[in-house]
C-alpha cells in the first residue's frame, strides 16, 4: 500500500485533474490512499472570506464565497457527466455549513472561524476528484477525513490524537480496501472530539499523507508537485536553483525548520519513525527520477538556501540595566508558549535579548504588551531571514551583499542573517 499526495497546483484546473487520472492510469497496481489539498489558491481565497466575515464585512464574505463556489461548480460541470448531479448535491452541501456560519455574528476567535471556512476548500476539491476518477473507472472510495483525523482545538494549528486517530484507521479505513482499491481524502484538515472542523497548519496535506503512511504501516509515501523534485532553493526566486536527487530525513527536518517551503516541518517524523522513504516527484513528467528521502547518510550536498520574508525583530532590553536573568528568560519563554510563537532566531546579550519571529501582527502586539512588564520592548518589521545551510564564504557574500544585516549566527554547518532590505 502506498499513500500520494496532490498539492494545490496538481488540480488547480481540469486539465491538470485529467492529468492526475491519467498518472494514475499509469501506475502499477497496487492499494494506494490519495491526499488531496485544496484545488489551485482556494485556501488564500477562502482565508479573505473567513476575514471579511470576522469583520463584520458579511456581504463581502458571501460575494468571495460565491466565487469559490462557481469556480468548483464549473470545474464539476466540465469534468463530469454521469456523477455530475451526485457530486453537485454533495458541494451543496459543503457550501451550505459555511453560509449558514457566514450569516452569524462572530463570538468565538478568529482561528475558530478560519478554519470552519477554510476547511472546505479540501473537501470541495476531493469530491470533484473522487467522482471524476470513478467516472474514468479509476475505482474510488471517498473519505471525509474529519470522521478519522481527531485533533484538539488549537485552531489553525492543530495537534493530532495519535491514539484515537490510529483507533479510527484501523477500525474505519483498513477495512474499506476490501471494498475498494484506492481512497480519496482531504489533507490539512481534522475534527475536534466537539466535531468542529480544524486545519493543520498552511500546506499541512503533506502531513496528513505522512501520518496516513505512518498509521497504515505504508510501503512509500509520494508528493506529486509541479517541479522536479526538492530543489537546493526555491525556483521562483533562484533560476539557478538544483535539483537535489537524494537526501535524508534529518537534511529535510532541518531545511523545514528553517523555513523551506518544500515539505511541511512535521511530515518526516512520521515517516522516520517508521523507516517509510518518502518521494517528490513531478506530475507534469512522471518518467522524471524527482528526489528520495530516506534513512542514508548522506555527503556532498549543495548549499541549500532558504529566505524567509515578512520577519519582526524584537528587542528586549532589560528595564533596569541590569543582566539578563534565568528569571525574565523564563518568563520569556513562558510568553513563547502561551502565544505558541517560535522564534527563528535568537541572540541574549548581558541586557538584551533580540530574537526574530514570522510577523503576526496579533501575536506580536500581544507579546509586546505582555513583555513590557519586564523589558523595555522595540520592535522592527519588513525583515528578510536568509539561511544557507552547507554555506561557503562566497556564497554568503554575495546573498547578504548591499544589505543591512541586523543580526547573525554562524554554525559550521547552517547561517543565518536577518536582513533590511
Ligand atoms: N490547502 C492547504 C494550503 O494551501 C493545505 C495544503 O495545500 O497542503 O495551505
Ligand atoms: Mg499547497
Amino acid at each position: 500500500m502506498k499513500v500520494f499526495k496532490f498539492g494545490g497546483a496538481s488540480v488547480t484546473n481540469v486539465e491538470r485533474i485529467k492529468n492526475l487520472a491519467s498518472l494514475l492510469q499509469e501506475q502499477p497496481a497496487d492499494k494506494l490512499l490519495i491526499v488531496i489539498s485544496a484545488m489551485g489558491k482556494t485556501t488564500n481565497a477562502l482565508e479573505k472570506v473567513a476575514e471579511a466575515f470576522f469583520n463584520g464585512k458579511r456581504d463581502e464574505a458571501l460575494q468571495l464565497f460565491e466565487q469559490v463556489k462557481n469556480q468548483h461548480l464549473t470545474t464539476a460541470k466540465y469534468l463530469l457527466v454521469t456523477h455530475y448531479l451526485a457530486c453537485e448535491a454533495q458541494l451543496k452541501n459543503f457550501f451550505t455549513e459555511v453560509e449558514w456560519l457566514l450569516y452569524d455574528k462572530p463570538v468565538r476567535e478568529f482561528d475558530y472561524y478560519y478554519d470552519q471556512v477554510v476547511c472546505v476548500g479540501e473537501l470541495l476539491s476531493t469530491a470533484i476528484i473522487s467522482a471524476y476518477l470513478n467516472e474514468c473507472k479509476i475505482k474510488n472510495q471517498w473519505v471525509d477525513v474529519r470522521d478519522i483525523f481527531r485533533t484538539d482545538d488549537n485552531f489553525r494549528d492543530a495537534s493530532i490524537d495519535w491514539t484515537y486517530t490510529q483507533q479510527k484507521v484501523t477500525e474505519d479505513i483498513v477495512p474499506l480496501y476490501k471494498q475498494t482499491d484506492i481512497i480519496v481524502t482531504q489533507g490539512f484538515i481534522g475534527s475536534t472530539d466537539e466535531n468542529e472542523s480544524t486545519t493543520l497548519g498552511r500546506e499541512g496535506s503533506d502531513y496528513s499523507a505522512a501520518v496516513f503512511a505512518h498509521m497504515l504501516d505504508a510501503e512509500s509515501q509520494t508528493i506529486w508537485k509541479d517541479v522536479e523534485g526538492v530543489m537546493n532553493a526555491d525556483p521562483k526566486q533562484f533560476p539557478e536553483a538544483q535539483l537535489i536527487g537524494e537526501l535524508n530525513y534529518d537534511e529535510v527536518i532541518e531545511m523545514a525548520y528553517y523555513g523551506a517551503q518544500v515539505i511541511h516541518p512535521k511530515t518526516i517524523k512520521p515517516l522516520q519513525n517508521k523507516g517509510i522513504p518518502l518521494f517528490v516527484k513531478c506530475f507534469l513528467d512522471s518518467s522524471l527520477p524527482g528526489t528520495v528521502i530516506h534513512d542514508k547518510a548522506l555527503k556532498g550536498l549543495p548549499p541549500i538556501i532558504v529566505l524567509k520574508q515578512q520577519q519582526a525583530l524584537v528587542h528586549l532590553h532589560s528595564q533596569d540595566f541590569s543582566f539578563v536573568g534565568e528569571k525574565p528568560v523564563a518568563e520569556l519563554y513562558q510568553l513563547f508558549a502561551e502565544l505558541r510563537i517560535k522564534p527563528n532566531l535568537m541572540q541574549t546579550g548581558a541586557v538584551t535579548i533580540q530574537f526574530c519571529i514570522d510577523d503576526r501582527a496579533e501575536k506580536i502586539e500581544k507579546l509586546a504588551l505582555s513583555a513590557s512588564e519586564i523589558f523595555d520592548v522595540q520592535v522592527e518589521k519588513g525583515l528578510t531571514l536568509l539561511t544557507i545551510r552547507h554555506y561557503n564564504e562566497s556564497l554568503l557574500e554575495k546573498m547578504s551583499s548591499g544589505k543591512k544585516i541586523l543580526l547573525k549566527q554562524q554554525a559550521p554547518e547552517t547561517v543565518q542573517v536577518l536582513m533590511a532590505q
